[in-house]
C-alpha cells in the first residue's frame, strides 16, 4: 500500500511525443503520491483557444502575433480541481477538440507564449511536490527536476487511444484525421527553435505501447525504489 509519505517533495517531469498516455500517468501517480498535477499542454492549448475566440488565428497557423502578445499580460488561465479556466469560464472541454489541436503546436512555437507559459508553470513549481507533464519540462522548464521521465509508444497505438478519447468525448473525427495531427504537432514540436521536443539525458524511458496503466504504475515504483532508495 503505498502512503503519500514516502516520495520526498521532488518535481517530476513527464515529457513526450503527443497522445502517449502522460496525463493518464502522471494523474496517476499523483493521485498515489499525493502530488499536484499540471498539464502544461493545456496552458498552450488555453492560449490557442483565446486566440481563436479573439480572431487571431487565420486557418490554422496563421498568427496575429502583433495583436496577442499584449493580450497575454490580462490573459487569466488558471488550474482548479475540474480543469483548465479562463477567468472564471471551464474550458477543459474546448481546449481538447480538434480545432484547438490544430493550431496549438504553431502557437507552442512561438517564444513569447513560452515564456509566458513558463512563468505559470514555475509560479505552480515552488510549491514542490509537483508532476508535470508536456514536451520540455525536463529540459528546458525545470531541468533540475529529480525525477524524469520520458514516454513513447507505437504511432498506430497513440492515434487509436486518442480517437478513442475524442469519440468520448462527443467529437466525431476520423482516424485519418486524428493520425494527421498526430504526426504534423510532433514533427512541430520536435523540430521548433524554442525549446523542441527532446528527450534529457537523464531521463527514463517508458514504452508504455503494449502496457497496461497497473504496469506503468509497477513500473514507477521500481524506478523510485531504485532511485531513492524507497520501497512502496
Ligand atoms: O500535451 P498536449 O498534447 O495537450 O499539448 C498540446 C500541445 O502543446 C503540444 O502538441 C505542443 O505543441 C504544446 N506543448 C509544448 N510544450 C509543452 C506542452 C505542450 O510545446 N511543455
Amino acid at each position: 500500500m503505498i502512503t503519500h509519505l514516502n516520495l520526498p517533495d521532488i518535481i517530476i517531469a513527464v515529457d513526450g511525443f503527443s497522445a502517449t498516455g502522460k496525463s493518464t500517468f502522471a494523474k496517476l501517480v499523483a493521485k498515489e503520491f499525493g502530488f499536484l498535477y499540471l498539464d502544461s499542454g493545456a496552458l498552450y492549448r488555453g492560449v490557442t483557444l483565446f486566440a481563436q475566440e479573439q480572431g487571431l488565428i487565420e486557418g490554422t497557423d496563421r498568427i496575429d502575433t502583433e495583436r496577442l502578445y499584449p493580450m497575454l499580460g490580462d490573459l487569466d488561465l488558471h488550474f482548479r480541481a475540474d480543469g483548465l479556466y479562463m477567468g472564471e469560464r471551464c474550458i477543459e472541454k474546448e481546449i481538447r477538440s480538434l480545432k484547438v489541436s490544430s493550431s496549438v503546436s504553431p502557437i507552442a512555437v512561438l517564444a513569447r507564449v513560452r515564456e509566458w507559459v513558463d512563468g505559470r508553470l514555475h509560479e505552480y513549481g515552488r510549491r514542490g511536490r509537483v508532476i508535470m507533464d508536456g514536451r520540455d519540462i525536463g529540459t528546458a522548464v525545470f531541468p533540475d527536476a529529480q525525477l524524469k521521465i520520458f514516454m513513447v509508444a507505437d504511432e498506430n497505438v497513440r492515434a487509436g487511444r486518442r480517437y478513442d478519447e475524442m469519440v468520448a468525448k462527443g467529437e466525431n473525427p476520423t482516424m485519418e484525421d486524428v493520425l494527421k495531427n498526430l504526426r504534423e504537432r510532433d514533427y512541430i514540436d520536435s523540430h521548433r527553435e524554442t525549446n523542441p521536443l527532446r528527450q534529457a539525458p537523464d531521463a527514463y524511458v517508458l514504452d508504455n505501447s503494449d502496457m497496461t496503466l497497473h504496469e506503468e504504475t509497477v513500473w514507477f515504483r521500481g524506478l523510485v525504489q531504485g532511485k531513492f532508495g524507497i520501497l512502496c
